[in-house]
């Protein structure tokens, strides 16, 4: 089996872990108390790195938490890929909170147009609509489609938005209801604080459930990575399990050199998938949940969440964004 980085398809750059929101299902633990942005250097170092690693604007998306925190850092991203050659970008991420007028929606997505995007991605859910009202995002989806055209404009999920329901206006069970029916309609990544919030919605199995299984597809043969505010790399689906980081190699000699025998948690997963690391954390007094785990990446999320705690991995697990408790 190979131990080689699959060729990078896609890469996601998150510009902050701040957000205005701090929805249940976000396996980012993205918060308003969570700060840390890139700086303008850091993006266009990243820029220009992934440029020299040979994707295409195209291929990238800016997102967060929430790229919107900044306006002022996400136009000179967008500036800063143009001097890279990298515009038009693919996609760009918003759960549209700052969409309290038309004027100023307008002003941004027509700059914003004229720099170059493809795709405006408007988030809107039952777990957004907790902290974002409906109208914003309806007057993002109005304005977004009249500057960027039907095309530029894509809301997941649009059967949500055609049919909003605000769960602020519901008990706690009906919320729970709500919840787990978005669940079924849309399974979640349960880290972050998915795990904590949403994972007693959904049907639990005991960590034997987990054995036998692999993470080799989710972390090198993963078309899509995602650069945090601190550099850290991370594969698509697994925030906070960190492969190694934009500021100490560029990423071509990373992507090139990466060796998973020198980095004993994703060794692990990759071989043998998180069931080894859980028992390990237990070896060193991590208590198992009777109830039992969601999925292979709850089980994953529990284990590393532990070792953060005991300052294990710490080159490997991170950062305490993604593994704070609210
Ligand atoms: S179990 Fe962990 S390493 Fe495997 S796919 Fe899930 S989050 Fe990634």
């Amino acid at each position: 089996m190979s131990k080689q980085l699959a060729k990078w398809d896609s890469v996601g750059i998150l510009l902050t872990y701040w957000c205005n929101a701090a929805c249940a299902h976000c396996y980012e633990n993205s918060s308003p108390r969570c700060r840390h942005t890139m700086s303008l250097d850091q993006v266009r170092d990243c820029l220009r790195q992934l440029r020299q690693l040979g994707c295409k604007g195209a291929a990238l998306h800016f997102a967060g938490g929430e790229p919107f925190y900044d306006y002022g850092l996400l136009i000179d991203s967008f500036r800063a890929a143009r001097d890279e050659l990298l515009l038009p970008l693919g996609k760009l991420e918003t759960n549209a909170f700052w969409c309290t007028d038309d004027d100023l929606v307008r002003q941004r997505l027509t700059e914003i147009r004229d720099l170059g995007l493809i795709e405006l991605l408007i988030s809107s859910d039952v777990f957004h609509q907790e902290f974002i009202p409906i109208e914003r995002v309806q007057r993002a989806v109005r304005i977004g489609r009249e500057v960027l055209g039907d095309q530029g404009v894509r809301v997941r999920s649009s059967e949500f938005l055609q049919n909003p329901i605000d769960p602020t206006t519901l008990t706690n069970e009906q919320r729970d209801d709500a919840f787990r029916c978005a669940l079924i309609q849309r399974e979640e990544r349960m880290l972050g604080r998915a795990a904590r919030a949403l994972s007693h919605l959904v049907d639990r199995h005991p960590k034997e459930a987990f054995a036998n299984t692999d993470c080799h597809r989710e972390i090198l043969l993963t078309r899509h990575f995602h650069i945090d505010p601190y550099g850290h790399i991370f594969p698509c689906v697994c925030a906070g399990l960190i492969l190694g980081n934009v500021k100490t190699a560029d990423l071509a000699t990373f992507h090139e050199t990466f060796n998973c025998d020198e980095r004993p948690v994703s060794r692990t997963l990759i071989d043998h998938g998180p069931l080894p690391l859980f028992e390990e954390a237990l070896r060193h007094g991590l208590q198992e949940d009777p109830a039992g785990y969601a999925s292979q990446c709850h089980l994953c999320y529990e284990a590393r969440t532990f070792f953060r705690r005991q300052g294990m991995y710490p080159d490997e697990i991170g950062p305490d964004e993604i593994y704070a408790a609210d």
